[in-house]
């Protein structure tokens, strides 16, 4: 049993041959909307791989939040515990442009995803066998979904996404901590040594994760795809690795688990459109 505690937006993506100046209307070319957030993206990457998952967070009481959680429960996610709130759905506006990207998140009603909130929920959270929490939430939903989980011996999984500083308590009463590379390195200028190697995975790209076992630092490589979008990769990888670690995997297995999960999810475009079923998973790791 996996939950979720994290952000629920909307994706709203304009590609374009070219940027607008301050004050200009220009023409795009395309417009798509995608189910995004990191909470809703890695929660869909453990549903898709065969895991009971329960989704914690907010939307707003219009379209897009109405959409979204139908598209949540069409992924097979337990939606109870999303409520609704007098704001807007988060947003994320991305324009792709010269194959790059800019993009301005609005979390709306993910920032109602408070302690007080969280306390709500504490039930929920107190039966599961894994957590995984991002932070596009507030600091102190997270704060207060691990202090319930850890009142309850629930292991806790925590991409530090987007990355801020985090409070000594908190890195203490987290299992597995999964920085990309970026955010690795402000991560850990917060961490000591022990807590580096008891608790630190780093996602690596084309390269795979990198962590330590005991006092040597090793490498589990990634599996050769053609990349077409890399676009919640590391949410897939969130997602596999918490459900390896459910059914009792190894630390290294699970890794090799996010790791065929994630490249899988490269093959096609957009974050949660490529996330691999449990069946295909199992046969790249076999392969
Ligand atoms: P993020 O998407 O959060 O920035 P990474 O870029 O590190 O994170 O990617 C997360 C994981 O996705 C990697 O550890 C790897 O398992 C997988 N991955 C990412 N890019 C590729 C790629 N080009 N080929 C194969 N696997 C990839």
């Amino acid at each position: 049993k996996i939950t979720v505690v994290g952000s629920i937006n909307m994706d709203l993506v304009t590609l374009t041959d070219k940027l607008p100046e301050m004050g200009e209307t220009i023409t795009g070319k395309q417009f798509k909307m995608n189910p995004g957030g990191k909470g809703a993206n890695q929660a869909v990457a453990a549903a898709r791989l065969g895991a009971q998952v329960k989704i914690i967070g907010c939307v707003g009481r219009d379209s897009f939040g109405e959409n979204l959680l139908q598209h949540l429960q069409s992924e097979g996610i337990d939606v109870s515990n999303v409520e609704p709130v007098t704001d807007s759905t988060g947003t994320a506006l991305i324009t792709v442009y010269n194959n790059d990207n800019n993009i301005i998140v609005v979390p709306g009603a993910n920032n109602h995803v408070t302690a007080s909130f969280v306390e709500t929920k504490r039930d929920i959270i107190a039966d599961s066998d894994i957590l995984i929490l991002q932070l596009e939430i507030p600091l102190e939903g997270v704060q207060k979904a691990v202090e319930v989980a850890k009142e309850n011996n629930v292991t806790v999984i925590l991409n530090p996404a987007p990355i801020t500083e985090l409070p000594a308590g908190l890195i203490e009463q987290i299992d597995y901590l999964t920085p990309n590379e970026h955010e690795h390195s402000l991560l850990i200028k917060g961490m000591n040594e022990q807590q580096i190697k008891e608790k630190v995975i780093v996602t690596k790209g084309s390269r795979g994760v990198s962590l330590y076992k005991g006092d040597e630092e090793i490498t589990i490589p990634s599996f050769r795809v053609n990349a077409i979008d890399t676009t919640g990769a590391g949410d897939s990888f969130n997602g596999g690795l918490a459900v390896a670690l459910g059914r009792g995997l190894s630390l290294p297995d699970a890794c090799k688990f996010g790791n065929a999960a994630a490249a899988l999810s490269t093959l096609k475009l957009g974050a949660q459109t490529g996330m691999p079923g449990k069946e295909e998973v199992e046969t790249m790791i076999k392969i």
